[in-house]
């Protein structure tokens, strides 16, 4: 069965083949055969699947590469199949490839982050901001919405880059309209979703600058659980033996209640936050006007 592979390293290793064309004696990189795949361990399990970590072993003498595969539930499989649509457009810096990934061994932001506190000053997280700030502004200039924008999507290549991943809810545009009407929903990423999405099912480019909101809280606070948008809104809700519904989230918001600041979010107008002084000012200014 053929899986498009990690298209970003077939780029970087033929940067001289012209785009879609794949010299005919090699065989063909952008084809995996899944019988060629061996388990190691599972590296990470959301709504819909799972991801694991495989050696790609064709020759099968254990030197293989390794790389991140992500197969659905059986019930999701054709979220699959558009998710591996949607990759088949998109090429950018600050963009995942799917679904046989290159394996990124310090995994999601959210995996990363709790562990490196002290590592990560406040300078390291806006950059991380501005990079998913890139790839989102990519993405939308495709017509695409990401819908499922949060730190446990965005994956750490190494400790100065990051790349927005996880394509399973993504939605393209049609020309005429500017923004998308969900027909069936699962099960959503609620408190990362703006007021119109909750109400009318409607997701335009702007609700995912909301979920960019909730996901720079996450970067703030480290991606700690015991402050996560999850926990912080369930507090809020108080549920009623642990039914939450979509309505208490829509009239909370409504009510103008929001994530509280992190605590050392930056104040505006300090020179020291911006990340590049000359060129691209990244002020606390716009930290402090998302919460
Ligand atoms: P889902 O649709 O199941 O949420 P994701 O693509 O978000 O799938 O992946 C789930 C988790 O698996 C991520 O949060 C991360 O921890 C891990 N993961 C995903 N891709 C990779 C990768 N390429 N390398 C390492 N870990 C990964
Ligand atoms: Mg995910």
């Amino acid at each position: 069965r053929a899986i498009v592979r990690d298209l970003t390293g077939v780029a970087e290793q033929n940067p001289a083949l012209p785009p879609g064309r794949v010299p005919i004696q090699e065989v063909d990189p952008t084809v995996f055969e899944t019988r060629f795949l061996r388990k190691i361990k599972d590296l990470g399990e959301g709504h819909f699947g799972k991801v694991e970590l495989c050696q790609y072993d064709p020759r099968g003498d254990g030197r293989g590469q390794l790389v991140a595969v992500k197969s659905l539930k059986p019930e999701s499989r054709g979220q699959l199949w558009r998710e591996i649509d949607t990759m088949r457009e998109l090429y950018h810096h600050n963009i995942s490839s799917a679904l046989i990934m290159e394996y990124l061994p310090a995994g999601s932001l959210k995996d990363y982050l709790p562990w490196r506190k002290h590592q990560t000053d406040l300078r390291r997280l806006l950059h991380y901001a501005l990079q998913i700030c890139q790839g989102m502004d990519y993405l939308g200039s495709q017509r695409f919405i990401h819908r499922d924008l949060a730190a446990r999507n965005v994956l750490v290549e190494n400790e100065s880059t990051v790349k927005i991943g996880d394509f399973g809810l993504t939605k393209s545009m049609k020309e005429d309209k500017s923004y998308y009407t969900v027909r069936e929903e699962t099960d959503s990423p609620v408190f990362w979703y703006a007021p119109e999405c909750l109400v009318d099912c409607k997701f335009y480019p702007a609700s995912d600058v909301w979920s960019f909101g909730v996901t720079l809280y996450e970067l703030l606070t480290y991606c700690e659980t015991s402050s996560s948008p999850t926990t912080v809104f369930l507090e809020m809700l108080r549920p009623i033996q642990g039914q939450m519904n979509i309505t208490q989230l829509v009239e909370v918001l409504m009510a103008g209640r929001r994530l509280p600041c992190p605590p050392h979010c930056p104040d505006a107008h300090k020179k020291e936050n911006c990340i590049y002084k000359d060129k691209h000012v990244f002020p606390g200014v716009f930290i402090r006007a998302a919460f």
